[in-house]
């Protein structure tokens, strides 16, 4: 139940001015995107809370064990029925470590802002390595080896770093299309450990930051960065051959496709074709995945990507472009391949593997990054 009142007016003066983004930690601040285009937002405060309007400097508080709306009001933003002068700030109160917003918890400032399509947009200031706490129990998992966490936390800083532009709103997303990141949930001591032992470690080549991609499983050999998505070649991101991840039950998949849905795709695509006759890998990449498929029709042969294939089918069951075979069934065909992701850099299986059989996490990236240095990143 919202409390009548429950937003007091203060004077900014009257109040202290924590930022908790600033005490999470010196170096890099990033800013992630944890909500866009929201049309509400549930507000659960377990301890007392600040809003500050950004261009006032005026602060409201909220009280504690309270759950207020938020939502956008044209170009202002509502809080509790309280319309306020958009962008505003939320800043825990002294002494307390976390905002809930939604299911997550967060421990940096969070900025919310009207969307230039009139929604709010949530965005948390953090420091770096507080981010990586929250990147890796999604990324990998609490349990996981020790220095399987501490490689993902080089890779994942590495990642992250080069997404951090002053120019736009934020620098991130939370979402899969970058590193998965839900607010500080599941941080374990070692994912703690892992974060902070390899503190301001990056990955670079030639003197620059590596764009350093990793998926879940390669299934026997990573891919090409230039294969993947037409980067430019470099060494570190050229593929490897990947004996670890063999015994990961990732490693292999099939998949069933129906005549008639791969009938609607290659319509999709422009073709006229009626009745699918064959299927069959067209060419392959110096990994071993597929990069194009030639699908037999009553009008012919139609070619399509193996990517396009996969976005359309599902990225969770469709699981790699590296396909091993593909057998006629009843209906339809029978897709089997290895390896779970887009398969560029370090494969976390094979990471995993590596660490039970004792090797270090330098050993770890080095290997998945050929030529690659760990420096810090100053
Ligand atoms: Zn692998």
């Amino acid at each position: 139940m919202i409390r009548a009142l429950s937003i007091l007016f203060l004077f900014a003066s009257a109040l202290p001015g924590r930022c908790a983004g600033a005490m999470a930690g010196k170096g890099p601040q990033i800013r992630v995107a944890i909500a866009r285009n929201s049309a509400s937002l549930n507000l659960k405060t377990s301890s007392r809370l600040y809003v500050q309007e950004v261009k006032s400097g005026q602060k409201y508080l909220l009280l504690e064990d309270s759950s207020y709306e938020v939502r956008p009001s044209g170009r202002d933003i509502s809080v509790a029925g309280q319309l306020l002068s958009s962008p505003v700030r939320l800043l825990a109160s002294e002494g307390q470590d976390h905002i809930r917003l939604g299911k997550n918890l967060y421990k940096g400032d969070i900025l919310l802002k009207i969307s230039a399509e009139g929604r709010l947009d949530i965005v948390e200031y953090l420091s770096l390595e507080e981010y990586l706490y929250g990147v890796l129990p999604l990324e990998m998992s609490a349990d996981w080896p020790l220095e399987a966490l501490k490689a993902q936390a080089v890779a994942s800083r590495t990642y992250a770093l080069r997404y951090i532009n002053p120019s736009r709103d934020y620098d991130v997303t939370s979402g899969a299309e970058r590193q998965v990141y839900g607010g500080t949930v599941k941080i374990g001591p070692r994912i703690i450990e892992a974060v902070n032992t390899t503190r301001g470690e990056v990955l670079k080549y030639k003197g620059k930051l590596i764009n350093t991609y990793f998926h879940a499983c390669c299934g026997g050999h990573t891919a090409s960065a230039k294969s993947a998505w037409g980067d430019a070649v470099i060494k570190p991101l050229y593929g490897v051959a990947d004996p670890f991840c063999k015994p990961s039950r990732h490693a292999r998949w099939e998949y069933y496709i129906s005549s008639s849905e791969l009938l609607r795709f290659i319509q999709a695509q422009g073709s006229t074709a009626l009745k699918i006759k064959s299927v069959r890998i067209y060419k392959k990449d110096r990994s071993g995945r597929a990069v194009s498929l030639r699908i037999g029709t009553d009008k012919g042969t139609k070619t399509v990507l193996a990517n396009d294939m996969r976005k359309r089918f599902g990225t969770f069951e469709f699981r790699s472009t590296y396909i091993t075979g593909i057998s006629r069934v009843k209906g339809g065909y029978e897709v089997s391949g290895r390896g779970w992701g887009h398969g560029v850099g370090m494969c976390q299986e094979g990471a995993k593997y590596m660490a039970l059989k004792g090797r270090p996490y330098k050993r770890i990236l080095r290997y998945y990054y050929p030529g690659a240095s760990i420096t810090d990143y100053d």
